[in-house]
């Protein structure tokens, strides 16, 4: 099948609503190009991406991982014949027609485009915020909280809404005591999740306060200033993490001269969700700062699919891509076969292992490059990292150790590693670490990384 030299659509971003709308545009023949986006806006994915149960997604009565269901919606986009590539867009001119959209590795035309960048959290930009950064404070809960900094220690949630309210219970699991700061004298979250939060003796509710600023002890977060934002008094609260929970801000930057937003930022839409600009469409939390669930930017990722097809049809711009059949690709069975070994079959001469008995082993007795990626379970970045490292390892099969640590499961080694936050990639040569990468990198990175230190064991 050819490539088209002008896309009949193009969908960028990629939470609920992009990829209902990729699902949607896939099945109606359009064979949509989408940027899942990189790191721009967050992670591709989403928000879901740093959540844990999703309880109120119809069609799961026992809920289901906010990752687990965004990889179920992309593989089900996949699976129709969308296009997808993890990049971030750059650019984009509706001033002309086709559209024009660019990354940093290619510019895309289309006959619609449906925008759905969805938000990103707010941080509070508190004076000591960015040397604290990593080192106690988050903004992401889900991600960080069962690294071992936080674990038996008292640690503090900021917000009232419904994230601050899962994140302070979720955080109970791993800190001894978990300090919730509403600056109001009322949560806005749910009233079943406020339940959760007041009925937890592990939870403590200060209303009517803000963090001023934070300080600390040999480069870790120790403690914050508090502001009682009624009676003005100053207070010291010692904790080791403190997570953001206050809200995000809509992902428009890209459009602002292009298409109307209102005084926030937020896409205007008609008709549900057409932009100023005929052809051009927007779903999900871009446009939408009231109902914000992942089903009403689903619906709305829908409603955007649908409404591109009948511009395109009315307007005999629809090329159609018929599939020979539904084609059975899955994301899911993408992956490199797995090898990991259980204790008593460890094989040194393996490229990939699983565990803190593999780690210790190769660090003592493998001349080759380490690499070791430390992720929890519930961490929505680990997944997203996940299937990107495993290509890499691909490309350097029988030259590095490539070892998979889970911190829940092997919370001593991830200590004596220092890890902060998942995911950490670190990189070992001959009982040293010669590199650390935090967080979602590019491919390439780790790549330049794994050259540049398994080249040397080529050149001894
Ligand atoms: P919200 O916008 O709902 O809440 C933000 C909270 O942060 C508010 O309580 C707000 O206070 C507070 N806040 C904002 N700025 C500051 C600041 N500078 N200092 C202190 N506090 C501040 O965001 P959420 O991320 O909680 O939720 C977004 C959407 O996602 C909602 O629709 C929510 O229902 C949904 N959600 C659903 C979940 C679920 O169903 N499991 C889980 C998580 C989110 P104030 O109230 O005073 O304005």
């Amino acid at each position: 099948m050819a490539t088209p030299t002008v896309e009949n659509v193009v969908i960028i971003g990629s939470g609920p609503a992009g990829y209902t709308a990729a699902i949607y545009a896939a099945r109606a023949n359009l064979k949509p190009f989408m940027f899942e986006g990189f790191q721009a806006g967050g992670l591709p994915g989403g928000q879901l991406m740093t959540t844990t149960e999703v309880e109120n997604f119809p069609g799961f009565p026992d809920g289901i991982t906010g990752p687990e269901l965004m990889s179920n919606m992309k593989a089900q986009a996949v699976r129709w014949g969308a296009e997808l590539v993890t990049e971030d867009v750059t650019f984009a001119d509706f001033s002309q027609r086709p559209f024009v959209i660019r990354s940093e590795e290619r510019e895309v035309h289309a006959h619609s485009v449906i925008i759905a960048t969805g938000a990103t959290a707010k941080r509070l930009g508190l004076p000591s915020e960015h040397d604290y950064w990593s080192k106690g404070i988050s903004a992401c809960a889900i991600c960080d909280g069962a690294t071992p900094i936080f674990r038996n220690s008292d640690l503090a949630v900021v917000g009232g809404g419904d994230s601050a309210a899962e994140e302070a219970v979720y955080l109970t699991k791993y800190g001894s005591h978990v300090h919730l700061l509403v600056r109001g004298d009322k949560m806005r979250a749910s009233k079943a999740m406020q339940d959760r939060v007041l009925r937890n003796p592990k939870v403590t509710v200060h209303w009517n306060t803000s963090p001023k600023d934070v300080y600390g002890e040999n480069g870790l977060l120790s403690g914050l200033k508090l502001h009682n934002n009624k009676t003005g008094e100053l207070s010291d609260l010692p904790v080791k993490g403190l997570f953001y929970a206050i809200g995000h801000k809509p992902n428009t930057g890209l459009f602002r001269d292009q298409i109307d937003l209102d005084d926030v930022g937020y896409i205007v839409t008609h008709n549900d969700v057409e932009t100023s600009v005929v052809g051009v469409y927007a779903a999900g939390d871009v446009q939408d700062h009231e109902y914000r669930q992942a089903i009403s930017a689903a619906g709305t990722g829908c409603m955007a699919a649908l409404l591109a097809e009948r511009y395109l049809s009315a307007n005999d711009l629809l090329q159609e891509f018929h599939q020979t059949e539904a084609s059975e690709k899955s994301d899911k069975d993408s992956g490199h076969k797995s090898e990991y070994q259980e204790t008593a079959e460890f094989d040194i001469s393996r490229t990939r292992h699983l565990g803190g008995y593999a780690l210790r082993k190769i660090y003592h007795e493998s001349d080759r490059l380490i690499m070791v990626k430390y992720a929890s379970p519930t961490c929505g970045p680990c997944h997203t990292l996940k299937p990107m490292l495993e290509k890499v390892v691909n490309e350097f099969e029988g030259k590095i150790h490539y070892i998979e640590i889970d911190i829940e499961q092997d919370p001593d080694i991830a200590e004596s590693a220092s890890i902060t936050g998942t995911p950490t990639v670190q990189f070992f040569k001959d009982k040293a670490m010669v590199g650390q990468m935090i967080g979602v990198k590019q491919k390439s990175e780790y790549r330049k990384m794994i050259e540049e230190h398994a080249g040397m064991a080529v050149a001894q």
